[in-house]
């Protein structure tokens, strides 16, 4: 008896996505798929629309039409429209933002440690009265922070105020706190923008282990060469608009991307 193969679902699927700033139109009818597991990049030059998509997918923008459908594997889809960003959190997105976003007056480690919030079940109640479930939910966070930070190199400083550390580290200090979110699907905002190169390759050897758990990423990144190695599929953005995806080599090749990168 032959063997039925079921193709893999998208773990999210955007159908037709616009966004409109009154006059402008920043993404216009978007179409994208991720499969679970995957690392996809979304290149494009400045001002296409990449932070744009970015915001209507983690619930900080309200996009004007489209869908967002999410799909995890063995469990039901659901839209994402209209969930707020802690909402969208838990289904199993996480993002690092392009102006790094930390509480910076707060240690290294409470900030991965508020990542983790959205996984534990401490109510106010708890919080005050602390009884022991609460301390040991609190001990569990603390040990998995801690691992987050040897994980990108920042277990050292895990007692430093975020806002001392350099840029690259405060960078990886944002992967840290996303991924203490249990994420899916990850959305690096520019990863490597201000990276020394040695920064840039530590980076790269952490978004494939990360990858490597399973978790699909979503890349979007200035650098060429790090998106060329990186990305299974890439999608190019231009004036909002979706004007080419494919593989690293397709994109290399194609007339219409190196048209929007280099003008006629
Ligand atoms: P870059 O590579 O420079 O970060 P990008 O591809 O991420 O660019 P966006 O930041 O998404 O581009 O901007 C897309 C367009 O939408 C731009 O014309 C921008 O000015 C506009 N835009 C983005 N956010 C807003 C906003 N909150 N209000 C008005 N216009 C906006």
């Amino acid at each position: 008896m032959a063997f039925l193969t079921h193709p893999v679902l998208p773990l999210l699927t955007v159908n037709r996505l616009s966004m409109d700033f009154g006059g402008i139109r920043a993404i216009d009818q978007l179409d994208i798929r991720i499969k679970p597991g995957e690392i996809v990049a979304l290149i494009g030059p400045n001002g296409a629309g990449k932070t744009t998509f970015f915001n209507c997918l983690t619930g900080l923008y309200t996009p004007t039409s489209g869908e967002l459908l999410w799909t995890p594997p063995n469990r039901s889809g659901r839209r994402l429209n209209g969930l707020k960003p802690h909402q969208i959190t838990e289904q199993g997105l996480a993002r690092t933002f392009q102006n790094i976003r930390l509480f910076s007056n707060m240690t290294v480690l409470e900030n991965v440690m508020i990542g983790r919030h959205c996984r534990t079940r401490a109510t106010v109640f708890g919080a005050i009265f602390r009884p022991s479930s609460v301390m040991q939910e609190e001990q569990t966070t603390i040990g998995t922070s801690f691992a987050l930070l040897e994980r990108v190199g920042l277990a050292n400083l895990a007692h430093e105020r975020a806002g001392n550390l350099p840029y690259g580290a405060q960078r990886r200090l944002e992967i840290a706190r996303a991924l203490a979110t249990d994420p899916l699907l990850l959305l690096l905002d520019e990863p490597a923008a201000g990276m020394n190169p040695q920064e840039g390759q530590d980076l790269e050897a952490l978004i494939r282990s990360i990858h490597s758990d399973g978790v699909a990423i979503l890349l979007i990144e200035h650098d060429m060469q790090l998106v060329m190695r990186l990305a299974d599929h890439i999608f190019v953005l231009d004036y909002g608009r979706l004007i080419a995806e494919g593989t690293p080599e397709a994109i290399r090749n194609n007339p219409a991307v190196i048209k929007a990168y280099l003008g006629e």
